[in-house]
């Protein structure tokens, strides 16, 4: 019963794509224990390549089969709608290695932790990506999202860019040939496998004391002790999406599980059972209030994937 179930669940289509792909593959994997808010469907299929090379095998084969795919990282940045994703998920696990490459470079795979490189920056006497610290996305996603806080960016600080693109290609990419704006960027679309930042020299307890201030902040404006997905929208032309919200009366505002946070109107947070419908029902509520108040919209930042 449970064979005839899984083979139902799987894709013809799929099957044939990954067949000879030597790494993890998962059927009908839940997403939501894989990203920050928890909430959403599950993956038609998820994979787990170990190696570049299994990466560009993938990149290959979703490209010969026209095959839908999305590049999970640490999930950080994503609502999953109710009945998920429909084709490839990768996901860049096993690829996460965190190396010293020269005095000041760093060499980082695009799975590897965010945080986890601002403290091994600090541990090797090196200063630039401090504000990595409170973000808790993959290298990969910060790259991708540019992620940052007001005057710091991620691609302030690459010197090289790995990445698979959407025909299986390895390219080398010279970061100084891509246009990093707020949370966007001008990278072709693809899979960023790894990459290398200079960083200037810093003595190490001057660097995690500015960590640890950076983290007091956070503690302090974001509700960390509840499920979310960071910022929900990019800030207006003009102030915060989240001092927007609050004027518009939002905070708090609770729908079912979902609730837009008291402590940062930019946050929705997870009570524990919050479904997709509940939080995309407080988005809507958000963009409708702050568009008839104010006269403006307010633009997503996290992405959405999958269908409701
Ligand atoms: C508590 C909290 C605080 C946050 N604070 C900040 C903040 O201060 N500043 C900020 O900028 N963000 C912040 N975020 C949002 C989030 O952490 C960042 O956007 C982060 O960079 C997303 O990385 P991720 O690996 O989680 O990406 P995901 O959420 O998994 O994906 C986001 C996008 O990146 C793409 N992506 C992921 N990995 C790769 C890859 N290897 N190659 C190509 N594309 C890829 C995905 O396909 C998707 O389009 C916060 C989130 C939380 C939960």
């Amino acid at each position: 019963m449970i064979a005839m179930i899984e083979k139902e669940n799987k894709s013809t289509a799929l099957e044939a794509a990954l067949e000879g792909f030597p790494g993890e593959i998962r059927w009908q994997e839940a997403i939501a224990p894989y990203t920050s808010l928890k909430v959403g469907g599950p993956a038609e299929v998820m994979v787990f390549p170990a190696s570049v090379e299994e990466v560009v095998f993938l990149m290959q084969r979703i490209s010969e089969h026209a095959l839908p795919y999305f590049l999970l990282g640490n999930g950080s940045n994503l609502i999953v709608k109710s009945r998920g994703f429909k084709g490839i998920v990768l996901h860049l696990k096993h690829l996460n290695r965190i190396e010293l490459i020269g005095i000041d470079d760093i060499f980082v795979e695009g799975g590897a932790s965010f945080p986890k490189l601002a403290a091994f920056a600090m541990e090797h006497h090196l200063s630039g990506l401090e504000f990595a610290v409170g973000i808790p996305g993959s290298v990969g996603g910060a790259i991708a999202m540019n992620a940052g806080i007001p005057g710091q960016e991620t691609g302030a600080w690459l010197v090289n860019i790995s990445l698979v693109d959407e025909s299986g290609d390895l390219r080398e990419i010279n970061p100084k040939t891509i246009a990093f704006s707020y949370r966007k960027t001008t990278l072709p679309k693809g899979v960023i496998v790894s990459a290398a930042f200079r960083l200037t020299p810093r003595p190490s307890d001057e660097v995690e004391l500015s960590l640890k201030s950076l983290m007091k902040k956070r503690r302090e404006s974001q509700p960390l002790q509840f499920a979310n997905c960071g910022s929900v929208f990019k800030n207006p032309a003009e102030g915060f999406a989240g001092e927007w919200i609050e004027k518009a009366g939002l905070k708090g505002l609770r729908i079912g599980d979902a609730e837009i946070s008291e402590k940062h109107g930019n946050f929705i947070i997870n009570h524990g059972s919050a479904t997709a419908e509940e939080v995309l029902a407080l988005i809507k509520k958000m963009q409708e209030t702050v568009k008839d108040r104010f006269g403006f919209v307010l633009e997503l930042e996290v992405k959405m994937i999958g269908s409701d």
